[in-house]
């Protein structure tokens, strides 16, 4: 760390918090095309909330065509009005949280535009689908492989928050606050508005980013503040702004990142811990109350990056700050921003559960599967929540066995996301596009439950090693680029030397289920008698049974769309075993071959080596002649069935 702990000179401003390090360069290559780069000077008025910005964004077209067009995002105009797609589609609630009242111009913001310049000359434009896009038009065409610099002015103001971006208290997050380009692929522009279900998606660049902030505040940010030397010799982060003598100017840095974002709040109203983890300074931006729960965050955020670097590839930039949002402000809470993401914390937890540590993990994840695997968020959510979902319930995994355990009861760490799965498993299918989704609860189901639960799915169907080696290869390949699912497909394909045409068919692109239950088990009493031929001629002998006596029989039946080839486990009162295939074509099948059913059966377990995660009703999976002893655990599966049965009747798949 080379961070001053300053105590300062008249000229000089006092840092002592915030990531360190003087380098205004990362990497001596770039990891990305450094698609859009962008050079920002902004200054806060933090009485108004609002924010006077000018930018320079140097774009090269890595398209296949011309374009004449140049859109930008401007995100805090679906703040602006009740007209804006946001606002009509999300009501003014979000994720559990919700906007202020109405009438108080603070629940509102903005993003207008003051100018648009190319080499000196005024840009025109219009607005998009709504406010949250303006497609500026270029004087001329921009062929392939061509660079401009495009120079914008801007102000914004920050509503009071409850989607990700604004203020509440003495604390402000700005996300989504600069004009951004949006993303050229082919001859398309990708410049979707601001949807209620969706997040965002944009190109690599360098990011170099002059901030004034009010002198008593403490950002936290993406980046590293390229540092100053005062005129005692040693390095700050920051300095006086000339033409703010009450401001500091933080000047802030980073690489091969998509996006930028900070956070403010007075210095006393929040703390800052450090240390350096595998070469990576950590910051945790801390609520005082929430202090005692930096141990936990601490084994959280150092799990997951440990797993990521051994499960992918080392995290490659020099700092992950994380940013502990107050209770006012959690509507910008669980939010991954590049080398920064905001994980709450409560200092009370009264039921055990590992929430702070999978909001925590989960918002890691995001620095892969959304930073640097920069897939398409709002055409395909679940290639970064998903991918996201499932990192956080394997490191969950690894690290703690249980979302909530017991010696004996154990809730695991993919339940959340299979209660949620369940309630409406046909509703969306996983590919749906982030805002074409039924409603809120079924974007999670397709972004986030059912990702989760389909990679289980294909981690049993190919197994461990090789869904290791597929998602490593997938992370490795196409980290800095844009990846679809077909890059997906096509390297978990190559990997694994399988087509997994019908499991993508089934479970990627489809709405049906995998449901195939034990239907029926009956049992059969081998009986004589009756008129036989004897020495005398026939003679009647009544029918009776024949000792152990009764032959057995099982019968499956599928009730969803998806079918599969299954194993059934049975064993028989005589001790005797079967393991048998069913192809699951038919919607039924009974096995009740004599000569293997010999006897009654004393138990059944369909899917016994636990090959379909996916496999929706467990409770008839099992079948037993004779209820297991009635003692705790009994009682604890019965609740446990009544449970997880209700959950699964409640949507009836
Ligand atoms: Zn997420």
């Amino acid at each position: 760390m080379l961070r001053a702990f300053l105590f300062a000179s008249l000229c000089w401003g006092l840092l002592c918090a915030g990531p360190s390090g003087s380098a205004e360069r990362w990497f001596a290559e770039p990891k990305s095309p450094r698609t859009a780069s962008y050079r920002i000077e902004a200054a806060l008025d933090w009485p108004g909330k609002a924010l006077q910005g000018s930018e320079t964004i140097t774009w090269r077209n890595t398209g296949t065509a011309a374009t004449a067009e140049f859109p930008l995002h401007l995100y805090l105009n679906a703040f602006k009005g009740p007209q804006s797609l946001f606002l009509k589609e999300s009501g003014g609630r979000l994720r559990g949280d919700r906007m202020g009242t109405d009438a108080d111009p603070q629940s509102w913001g903005y993003c207008r535009l003051l100018r648009v310049d190319l080499d000196g000359a005024r840009l025109d434009g219009h607005p998009g689908e709504d406010e949250t896009v303006y497609w500026v038009k270029l004087p001329r065409p921009v062929a392939p492989g061509e660079t401009i610099r495009v120079d914008v002015a801007w102000e914004a103001r920050f509503p009071r928050v409850y989607a990700r971006s604004g203020w509440e208290g003495s604390f402000l997050m700005a996300g989504q606050w600069y004009p951004k380009v949006g993303v050229y692929q082919g001859d398309r522009w990708i410049c979707h508005p601001y949807h209620a279900a969706t997040e965002f998606f944009a190109d690599f660049g360098v990011y170099d980013v002059s901030l004034s902030l009010p002198n008593f505040l403490r950002p936290a940010y993406t980046g590293t503040p390229v540092t100053s030397r005062g005129e005692d010799g040693r390095l700050y982060d920051a300095t006086v702004d000339p033409k703010r003598p009450t401001h500091h100017l933080w000047r802030l840095h980073a690489e091969d990142v998509h996006d930028f974002a900070w956070a403010v709040m007075p210095k006393l109203s929040w703390g800052v811990k450090s240390w350096t983890y595998r070469g990576v300074e950590v910051y945790y931006y801390y609520q005082g109350a929430n202090l005692d729960n930096l141990p936990r965050q601490r084994a959280a955020v150092e799990a997951a990056l440990r797993a990521a670097a051994e499960w992918y590839f080392p995290y490659p930039y020099p700092v992950l700050t994380v940013v502990d949002v107050p209770g006012e402000a959690r509507g910008a809470d669980g939010m991954e921003y590049p080398t920064l993401f905001t994980a709450a914390s409560s200092p009370f937890e009264p039921f055990g559960l590992r929430m702070l540590e999978t909001v925590a993990i989960h918002e890691f994840g995001h620095q892969y599967f959304q930073g640097m695997l920069a897939s398409n968020e709002l055409e395909e959510p679940w290639l970064d929540e998903g991918l996201t979902s499932w990192f956080t319930h394997r490191v969950l995994g690894r690290n703690y066995h249980a979302m909530l355990g017991t010696r004996r009861f154990q809730v695991d760490t993919s339940f959340g996301d299979w209660a949620g799965f369940w309630i409406g498993p046909s509703i969306d299918p996983l590919v749906r596009r982030g805002y074409e989704t039924m409603d809120e609860a079924s974007t999670f189901r397709s972004a986030y439950n059912k990702p989760t639960l389909v990679l289980d799915q294909l981690e049993a169907l190919i197994g461990r090693p090789q869904m290791d080696r597929v998602v490593a290869a997938y992370a490795q390949e196409m980290a800095f680029k844009h990846p679809t699912r077909q890059d997906f497909r096509r390297i978990a394909e190559r990997v694994t030397g399988r087509d997994l045409g019908t499991f993508w068919r089934d479970f990627i692109e489809g709405t049906e289920v995998l449901d195939i239950v034990i239907e029926r088990v009956a049992q059969t009493p081998t009986r004589t008698g009756g008129w036989v031929e004897g020495p005398k001629g026939m003679q009647f002998v009544p029918p009776q049974q024949v000792a152990p006596g009764a032959t057995s029989s099982i019968t499956l039946r599928r009730r969803g769309g998806i079918s599969a080839p299954i194993t059934l486990w049975v064993r028989l009162e005589n001790r005797r075993e079967h393991r048998l295939q069913w192809d699951g074509k038919d919607r039924w099948v009974t096995f009740d071959d004599p000569a293997l059913f010999d006897a009654p059966i004393q138990a059944a377990i369909l899917d016994p080596d636990g090959n379909y995660p996916l496999l929706k009703d467990r409770l008839h999976g099992h079948w037993v002649a004779k209820p297991a002893r009635r003692g705790f655990h009994y009682w604890s599966q019965l609740l446990w069935g009544a449970l997880t049965g209700f959950l699964q009747g409640a949507g009836l798949g």
